[in-house]
């Protein structure tokens, strides 16, 4: 543990080891997922190397695009429901468990959208885990390029004992 402190709060963080095989979750709404099922084809060695969490209609398209264009490409991928059934929930949870390193949310900024909600609290919880997190593609892009991708990394853990044991 080491401690932090600043003018204001003190933040206790601790370190894990990312492993080499990382678990990688993929969501785009609508407007994005061409462009996401795009990336994935692009990127589709790296991502076999890894494991795939997908949200239905995301995952659903993702694995059309392996059957008919990259046949001979094994991936491994874990099909949630869909996001605006619970499946970003499913998401956000499997992040609270410490069970997605990177997630890759391609979200539409100029649309509204009927689960909001689930889609901003998606992105909080990835923001308390602290998980690597990409909203566009040039941050995806960035992150599956760098030499830590294919590394055992060390991302820092927020730890909130001291938020737990406060009074209230
Ligand atoms: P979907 O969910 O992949 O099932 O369309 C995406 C989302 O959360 O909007």
């Amino acid at each position: 543990y080491i401690k932090a402190r600043g003018n204001v709060v003190c933040l206790k963080i601790k370190v894990n080891i990312m492993e080499h095989k990382k678990q990688i979750a993929l969501v785009a709404h609508d407007t994005q997922k061409k462009d996401l099922v795009e990336w994935v084809r692009k990127n589709a060695n790296k991502l076999s190397k890894h494991e795939l969490i997908c949200t239905g209609t995301t995952g659903k398209l993702i694995l059309e695009m392996f059957e008919h264009e990259l046949p001979d490409v094994k991936i491994s991928m874990r099909l949630l429901k869909s996001g605006p059934l619970g499946g970003d929930q499913q998401m956000g949870a499997m992040i609270c468990d410490g069970k997605i390193d990177f997630l890759v949310f391609l979200t539409d900024p100029m649309t509204p959208q009927p689960h909001d909600v689930d889609v901003k609290a998606l992105i909080r919880v990835a923001v308390i885990y602290n998980i690597i997190m990409a909203c566009n593609l040039t941050t995806a892009e960035f992150v599956i390029n760098s030499p830590l991708f294919n590394s055992e990394f060390k991302p820092v853990v927020r730890d909130f004992t001291d938020y737990m044991k406060r009074t209230v």
